[in-house]
């Protein structure tokens, strides 16, 4: 078989410098996730070309549309740089994609191959009129077109496809780094950490539960949450933080309008020992401006301040309208939607402050020893490894 998938790079083509490193990760991300399948895989500079068996052309596309760093990809057919093999292909791209019907189309020629003759505008007429000569169904219409004929004449070999299909952009995940994404039972996070993997970070991902209070069915949400992001991220540790004593001691030693600023601030503190043992170079969470009382900017500000590093908030102006359109097409939302406690919802206060001081919490903070309650959770993490086994392997923790 001749056909390969031809694969253009997108946005990392921009950065120049970088541009090896992010063509290196997406090949090994492609690779990765294409793995058990008999593929090839070439790279250049400007384009990568899959070849595969035929039986496995559905799972690869499928597979393609969900790897960070491409832009556009085609089913193209490969062919010898030469005019006669280009014809050929061409004529064997049409028999096999097109029925009888009438079609307009329009011939778009680029050459990489500089030195290859006639030039791109003299090829497009050269393989226009091959076409109106050898299809009587099909007329030339460059303005409004049915069928658009790509031919890409590079050195060693050309290619010639009819659809592009419109890939997920952003970069390669990998090539930016890794952050630890907090990943609550809600709407936000997980769009949070797709758009964050989006931008080629790296991540693994950080639940608080606070058990008797939430219930094993949360964690289980959770899990299935991140097992909704690994198509997009693949092999991804899930870190479960047993956070129930330090949450009692909060709503014990603090007045009760303070306690989800200051419960947020915990947080933010084992992320930041977190961060350490993880090699990680910041935060990622759901946090949008104004959603709830610790999301206003008073409230970020004094949460934000027990932490120096970056805290990426990918959703923090959207709409949650906006929000959910994409919960709903990386199919989160409906598990988000799910009735279970978080450890934010308990002991929710009736009058949650949303101008918090931050002498007040740092004199609240002195009542209780949470350093030593912070080194005790760090010892009794929980890891679940999510990766493509998809036999029930949670069994023995949920
Ligand atoms: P989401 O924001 O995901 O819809 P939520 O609205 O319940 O969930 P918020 O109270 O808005 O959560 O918290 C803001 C962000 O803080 C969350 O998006 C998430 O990144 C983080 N977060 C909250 N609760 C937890 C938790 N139990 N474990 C890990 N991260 C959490
Ligand atoms: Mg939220």
């Amino acid at each position: 078989m001749n056909r390969v998938i031809l694969i253009k790079y997108g946005e990392l083509t921009t950065k120049k410098g970088n541009r090896k490193i992010f063509i290196n990760t997406l090949y090994s991300n492609i690779l990765k996730k294409l793995k058990g399948l008999n593929v090839n895989i070439f790279k250049d500079m400007s384009r990568m070309y899959i070849e595969y068996e035929d039986k496995d052309q559905d799972i690869i596309i499928k597979n393609i549309g969900e790897i960070f760093g491409i832009h556009a990809y085609s089913i193209a057919y490969k062919s010898e740089s030469n005019i006669d093999s280009i014809k050929k292909t061409i004529s064997m791209v049409l028999k096999e994609n097109l029925d009888e019907h009438d079609y307009t189309f329009k011939v778009e020629t680029k050459r990489s191959d500089k030195r290859f003759e006639p030039n791109s505008v003299e090829c497009n007429h050269l393989f226009g009129g091959y076409i109106l000569k050898s299809f009587k169904n099909l007329k030339v219409n460059v303005h409004e077109y049915d069928v658009l004929v790509h031919i890409e004449i590079r050195n060693d070999y050309s290619y010639v496809y009819l659809n592009e299909y419109k890939g997920l952009g952003g970069y390669p995940v990998g090539t930016l780094g890794n952050c630890l994404a907090m990943l609550s039972g809600g709407i936000d996070s997980p769009v949070a950490s797709y758009l964050a993997l989006k931008r080629g970070i790296k991540l693994d991902l950080v639940y608080f539960e606070a058990i008797p209070h939430t219930s094993l069915e949360a964690r289980e949400k959770v899990i299935n949450l991140a097992r909704k992001l690994y198509p997009y991220s693949g092999d991804i540790k899930l870190i479960i933080v047993p956070f129930t004593k330090l949450q009692e001691a909060i709503y014990k030693n603090c007045l009760e309008n303070y306690s989800i600023t200051i419960m947020r601030r915990m947080m933010y503190r084992i992320m930041e020992k977190l961060t350490i043992k993880y090699k990680a170079l910041g935060i990622v969470n759901g946090e949008s401006i104004g959603q709830v009382a610790s999301q206003t900017l008073t409230s970020m500000k004094v949460i934000n301040s027990v932490t120096n590093l970056p805290v990426i908030r990918p959703v923090a102006c959207f709409d949650k309208l906006e929000i959910i359109k994409i919960a709903k097409k990386i199919d989160t939302y409906d598990i988000s939607i799910l009735p279970y406690e978080d450890c934010c919802t308990i002991f929710v206060p009736k009058h949650p402050i949303i101008n918090p001081r931050i002498d007040t919490c740092l004199e609240m903070e002195k009542k209780f020893d949470y350093e030593d309650m912070i080194a005790e959770i760090l010892n009794n993490l929980l890891i679940i490894n999510i990766d493509n086994n998809t036999n029930n392997e949670y069994k023995d923790i949920l």
